[in-house]
């Protein structure tokens, strides 16, 4: 066990954690960053970003990278690490972390966003990483010139489809529903597309192949008829799910499982403070995320200077 403190644990390494790292520095707080995988979060998987200002369009893995060089310039230590418990002490918060490290600290960021929904379909572990995807930018490139199909109406099907179109042959959206979720703008761009199909009212039944993909059983809603659609892939973007099983019993959570937390990124357990995609809010953008990310981080200086920190 460590017996160092930290001002600061910021819990996650996307967008909102980034941020609040960044902020949280130029305050000359003692903090460190805890990322899962890679810093970026989401935002690294995301092919094109043309909402964030000031960049125009940028890929998810260079706004990723430019961030977190923005973090290293501030004195922001960063690990690897995957917080499986966090335990509340008079004063102090002790993290467990996957690889049974603790780390002790006075107050605790939690960024740590949100994870791809599971279909939950026969054939979609098995053939996960050899034809299931949830991540386009990763995977798009290996099934150049092959028919594949996108699962969900939402922005990140539509958007990851449109990505898709540059490597493959033909791309078929499945989705549940006659009209697409995703914002109007990115609709008409997919609709304009000769090589976007669409299945509406459609559900995958089941993932098929034998080393790899080969086909989707594909029913129609309206029909009931099962039709088995070819496709050497699948991409999956179903909507996401928060990561806060380690915070059950902890700080309060909504039914979703989002953490509550207004604006002020204040939860139930003073000195814990949610950013980004994990709180509950209307809309979860990385311009959102960033705005938590500072907001968060001026909230833990606060607090941490009530309590001669
Ligand atoms: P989302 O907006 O929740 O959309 C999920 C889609 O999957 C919906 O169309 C939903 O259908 C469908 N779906 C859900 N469960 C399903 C199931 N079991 N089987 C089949 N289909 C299912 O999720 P998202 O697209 O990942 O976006 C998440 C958030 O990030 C959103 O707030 C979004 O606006 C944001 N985002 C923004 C951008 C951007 O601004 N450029 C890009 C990506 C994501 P229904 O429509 O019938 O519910």
């Amino acid at each position: 066990m460590s017996t160092d403190i930290f001002d600061l644990v910021i819990i996650g390494g996307g967008p909102a954690g980034m941020t609040a790292a960044i902020y949280a520095g130029r305050a000359q707080l003692r903090t460190l960053m805890l990322e899962g995988m890679s810093t970026g979060g989401q935002m690294f998987n995301t092919a094109t970003i043309e909402n964030y200002p000031g960049f125009g369009r940028i890929d998810g893995p260079g706004l990723s990278q430019k961030m977190e060089s923005q973090v290293n310039e501030w004195g922001v230590e960063i690990q690897y690490g995957q917080v499986i418990e966090i335990k509340q002490q008079p004063a102090l918060f002790e993290l467990v972390t996957l690889d049974k490290q603790t780390l002790n600290a006075r107050a605790v960021i939690i960024a740590a966003g949100s994870t791809p929904k599971k279909l939950k379909v026969p054939g979609e572990a098995e053939f996960a990483g050899r034809g299931v995807s949830y991540c386009a930018t990763c995977d798009g490139a290996f099934f150049r010139e092959q028919d594949v199909a996108v699962v969900g109406g939402g922005d990140s099907a539509i958007e990851e489809s449109l990505y898709l179109t540059r490597f493959v042959n033909r791309v078929t959206i499945i989705h549940r529903r006659d009209e697409l979720r995703a914002t109007k703008h990115l609709q008409e761009r997919a609709f304009a597309d000769p090589r976007i199909e669409f299945l509406w009212d459609s559900e995958v039944e089941a993932i098929e192949g034998e080393q790899t993909v080969k086909q989707l059983q594909v029913k129609n809603k309206k029909t009931g008829i099962v039709t088995p659609l070819p496709a050497a892939g699948v991409f999956i973007y179903v909507g996401m799910q928060p990561n806060t099983e380690f915070l059950q019993g902890l700080v309060k959570l909504d039914a979703w499982g989002y953490i509550e937390a207004g604006e002020d990124t204040l939860t139930s357990i003073p000195g814990i403070f949610a950013a980004g995609d994990i709180r509950t809010k209307g809309l979860r953008q990385i311009v959102t995320a960033v705005a938590d990310g500072a907001v968060a981080a001026m909230a833990a200086e606060r607090y941490l200077g009530e309590r001669g920190f």
